[in-house]
């Protein structure tokens, strides 16, 4: 008989599961290997990391090279097939990924549940642009007696460099658009979280994709570094910090080399505008949801909430009050709200933020962190008050959320000092003016512009999503015009 295990005991049930990443192609070679814990405890052992040597690169991107012609060739309807059974697989091994997910990088279920369903969203949409764009030509205007059209083509080893804050979905998505246009793919993934990109992998190889075409090369940033040095990476789709993107920006420029398309998508200093004819209940609501959900460490996380002056005391309580009932604890039991940063640096490099704000003695509102915490990189929430978006250096990426109260009339300068902190990923407005709307709306440079809503992305895989400026290169990710940007046309005109 079919016996029907509830879904947190069978995720339970995975607690001595150990997991391994290396490369796909490793030599004899003795190369390091590191443990990877979980973020909540940081003792508990969830599996190793084997890192990628300089000379296992090398051989990667040399595989990779020498398949990419007949990857190419195979053609948009093959490649689709081996994307959707991929997904299949993902959504075969579902307990896996959301365990992984909890213990790897700390996440809570429902965000597990999310990372899971857009890396497979990805993986389909994708499979869908392969066969749009690569199973027919596009026919051209040309002289009479010739047959003019395009054909599209991959651009040739494309290198995928990913965050470890989405650790499945961004680890898969660039990877899996470059692989439908043809480009076979050598992909690091960031070194706090090689484990779901390894299983990633391996689904991909038993789903029928070779493994000269998709390569996981596991590693920190010298593995990175050592990917986008070699002159035959003719691509890179980098997901990260606006630092790690400029380094890589040079490291590319440095080589002799052709140009390497450059695709970045980086950080972000989201803002949300409330002004006065604002719905409290759904701005608590949305505030909480953007500044806190996983724990802050999203690309797109509200940073700072911008509330008119009148309504603002009204607010306030009201978000604080939502606050003081978020649960914060190991995500790996249900309830649990905000769960910990990713690692101790990340943690460490919130708390002396907060301490730098709490020295200028405006309003600060803490979070006290639950007994069992300290062991874990647990960053109590937090809510500051500030005079200006420009007090912020930096990304602060966790529970922390800052706020300023704005008169009505400046509503433009609150528009420019958000356009001028040189970033444009998000940014929300709350307001029941349509004329407010369509002035922030035409004003503000951000790539994701939300309307009373939270600022989390729904639909990710078919909608774009990206930055401007410090933010990112674009082709923003998803969309219609992601997948084009990892391929190369050709014109072809033909005198018949
Ligand atoms: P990070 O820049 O520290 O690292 C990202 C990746 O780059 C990792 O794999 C890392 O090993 C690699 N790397 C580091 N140095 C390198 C080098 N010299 N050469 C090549 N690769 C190198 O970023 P992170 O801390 O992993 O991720 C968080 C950041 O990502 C935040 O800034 C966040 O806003 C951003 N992010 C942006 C988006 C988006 O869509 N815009 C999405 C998710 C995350």
């Amino acid at each position: 008989p079919l016996v029907r295990v509830p879904l947190m005991q069978r995720l339970a049930a995975m607690e001595e599961r150990r997991w391994h990443a290396e490369p796909t192609f490793r030599s004899n070679a003795e190369g390091e290997t590191a443990p990877i814990t979980m973020p909540q405890d940081l003792t508990h052992e969830v599996g190793t990391r084997r890192d990628t040597l300089v000379e296992e690169v090398e051989t990667a991107i040399t595989l990779a090279q020498q398949i990419q012609p007949g990857w190419d060739s195979l053609g948009g309807e093959k490649r689709a097939l081996l994307l959707e059974a991929a997904a299949d697989l993902f959504e075969e091994h579902t307990d896996e990924f959301l365990a992984l997910c909890q213990r790897e990088a700390g996440k809570t279920l429902p965000d597990a549940v999310l990372e899971l369903r857009e890396a497979v969203d990805f993986l389909r949409f994708y499979a869908v642009e392969a066969r749009r764009l690569f199973t027919h030509r596009f026919d051209l205007p040309g002289p009479t007696g010739e047959d003019n059209y395009i054909s599209l083509h991959g651009r040739g080893v494309f290198a995928t460099i990913s965050p470890w804050n989405f650790p499945l979905a961004i680890f898969i998505g660039p990877a899996a658009a470059a692989l439908a246009a043809g480009n076979t793919v050598v992909a690091k993934p960031a070194e706090q979280t090689p484990l779901l990109a390894a299983l990633a992998v391996k689904l991909c190889h038993e789903a029928g994709i070779p493994e000269e075409v998709f390569q996981i090369l596991p590693g920190a940033g010298e593995v990175g570094e050592a990917i986008t040095s070699d002159p035959r990476i003719a691509g890179v789709a980098f997901t990260g910090s606006t630092d790690t993107a400029r380094i890589i920006n040079r490291t590319l420029a440095a080589r002799d080399a052709p140009i390497a398309t450059f695709i970045a998508e980086t950080g972000g200093q989201n803002a949300m505008i409330v002004d006065s004819s604002a719905l409290p209940e759904q701005v608590t609501r949305d505030v909480i949801a953007g500044a806190f959900q996983s724990a802050g460490q999203r690309c797109s996380a509200l940073r700072v909430l911008y509330v008119q002056d009148d309504v603002a005391d009204e607010l306030l309580t009201m978000i604080r009050g939502a606050f003081e009932t978020l649960n914060i604890g190991d995500p790996v039991n249900l309830n649990i709200d905000v769960g910990p940063v990713i690692d101790p640096d990340a943690k460490a490099a919130l708390e002396r933020h907060v301490a730098r704000r709490k020295k200028n003695g405006r309003t600060m509102w803490r979070r006290k962190l639950p007994s069992g915490t300290s062991q874990g990189c647990f960053v109590a929430p937090t809510i500051i008050e500030m005079n200006s978006i420009h007090d912020l250096k930096r990304e602060n990426f966790g529970p922390v959320l800052h706020f300023i109260r704005y008169k009505a009339a400046d509503l433009g300068k609150v528009v420019d000092d958000i356009n001028s902190t040189g970033y444009g990923l998000t940014c929300g407005l709350h307001s029941r003016i349509d004329g407010t709307r369509r002035f922030v709306e035409s004003r503000i440079r951000v790539g994701n512009f939300y309307v009373n809503r939270n600022q989390i992305g729904a639909v990710v895989e078919s909608q774009p999503f990206g930055g401007e400026g410090l933010s990112g290169t674009g082709p923003k990710a998803g969309g219609p015009h992601y997948v084009k940007a990892f391929a190369t046309e050709r014109a072809v005109c033909i005198d018949t």
